[in-house]
């Protein structure tokens, strides 16, 4: 690859901005790639290498990059405006969609982005049912807000830790955490503490993984946040059209009292949503208590692209199984190999350091990640683009073909 364009650009952003990018995760050392284009299932930097892209933005892109359908969706709302302060047309109709579409959403709020959606359900679970503390799942991502940020590993029964300087001990002591896959860790949690509000989780881990959920791991926290009287929140930020039309709650069957939604449901524009059970959603602002605003929330273009992205599911829900079936033969040509092991769920995929696929945080804490550090580097090297973690999950898209498939399997085999 030649780097020097990108690196004259990473200098010259690291003297204006804080590590010289505009999130964490695309610090990548010792420095990233700037990207000028992109379409389909390929990047191409400044510095004029195309990339086969693995990563996907993090996984809005199901249809790929530039997806024509969608960039006319945006054209079209473009051509009369891309922002009001007043309700759209858009708004009902994608309403009606996406409740349609989950059966733990009789109502639902536009946001602006994943964080945002996952700060006002657990604002709205807690003025619901009067209680303070949430808990999460230990290594569980729902974004950059002050209630999330908790050191993770910190044990089920104690009182969570900030994880960045800035966020108030006093906050995130009413933040507690339990191991993913572990039913019994929550029963006792609840047994023990009776103001909790709600269980936040990410139904499939997808900021550490994937790590899947066990045989009735999900159905068990249901029945054990029901008995408890503690809200149940699926975030669905990744899974939401990922897994499946309807998420992970119609995959693996089990109704959420509240969804938190993002990145696929804006077509690659800023979005978030949150919606869940009416009664609930009937005490958010203005029908309710529960304060609740944004100048950017429903923006006509998120929803535009994001209506134009669902339909297009909705019209080939085919794809789905095409690229599980993707991800299948990617793990079978992989084949195994001592030291790793490879994760998938449809379109979502990890090849892990460890010997084993992880079931919570404190496994995927064992993965080797020099290891993966150099297999990353190796893969950029070949063409592949991956997101740069160990812990970030992989995604295809409708725009990958078989070409791509057979170069991935190919770079895998030869990277590891
Ligand atoms: C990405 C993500 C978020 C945060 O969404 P943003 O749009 O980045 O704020 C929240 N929860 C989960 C599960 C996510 O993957």
């Amino acid at each position: 690859m030649r780097h020097n364009t990108s690196s004259d650009l990473f200098e010259l952003a690291k003297t204006l901005m804080p590590g010289g990018v505009s999130s964490p995760v695309r610090a990548i050392k010792p420095y990233p790639f700037y990207t000028e284009q992109a379409e389909g299932s390929h990047i191409r930097t400044v510095d004029g290498t195309e990339l086969l892209d693995c990563c996907m933005a993090y996984g809005p892109l199901i249809l790929g990059h530039a997806c024509p359908t969608i960039r006319s969706a945006i054209e079209d709302q473009l051509s009369r405006g891309w922002l009001y302060g007043t309700p759209t047309p858009l708004e009902p109709a994608y309403a009606k969609r996406i409740t349609g579409d989950h059966p733990g959403m009789d109502m639902v709020r536009f946001v602006s982005s994943g964080s945002e959606a996952t700060m006002a359900a657990i604002r709205l679970a807690r003025g619901f049912t009067g209680k303070k503390d949430i808990v999460k799942i230990e290594g569980g991502f729902h974004g950059a807000h002050d209630a999330v940020l908790v050191k993770a590993g910190s044990g089920a029964t104690t009182m969570g830790v900030p994880d960045s300087a800035g966020v108030l001990a006093d906050l995130v002591a009413h933040t507690r955490q339990v191991p993913f896959n572990d039913p019994d860790a929550l029963e006792s949690l609840l047994s023990a503490h009776n103001d909790v509000a709600a269980l936040i989780i990410e139904p499939v881990m997808g900021n550490i993984g994937p790590i899947l959920p066990q045989d009735n791991y999900l159905r068990d926290i249901r029945e054990i946040t029901k008995a408890h009287d503690v809200l149940l929140i699926f975030d669905e930020v990744i899974t939401g059209y990922r897994v499946g039309i309807g998420g992970a709650q119609v995959k693996y069957g089990v109704k959420p009292d509240l969804t938190t939604l993002g990145k696929i449901i804006g077509g690659g524009l800023p979005i978030g949503a949150f919606g869940g059970r009416r009664e609930i959603m009937e005490m958010v602002a203005p029908q309710g208590p529960v304060y609740q605003a944004g100048t950017y929330s429903g923006n006509p273009l998120s929803l535009a692209a994001g209506m134009a992205t669902i339909e297009w599911l909705h019209a080939r829900p085919e794809l789905y199984r095409e690229l599980d079936d993707r991800t299948r033969s990617l793990e079978e040509s992989l084949g195994r190999k001592a030291g790793g092991s490879f994760v998938r769920l449809g379109s979502m995929f990890k090849y892990f350091f460890r010997s084993s696929p992880p079931q919570n945080y404190r496994d995927v804490k064992e993965c080797d990640t020099a290891a993966f550090s150099t297999f990353w580097k190796k893969m950029l090297d070949a063409g592949i683009f991956l997101p740069p973690s160990q812990f970030e999950t992989n995604f295809l898209s409708a725009a990958h073909t078989d070409r791509d498939l057979t170069a991935l399997a190919q770079a895998y085999t030869t990277c590891r």
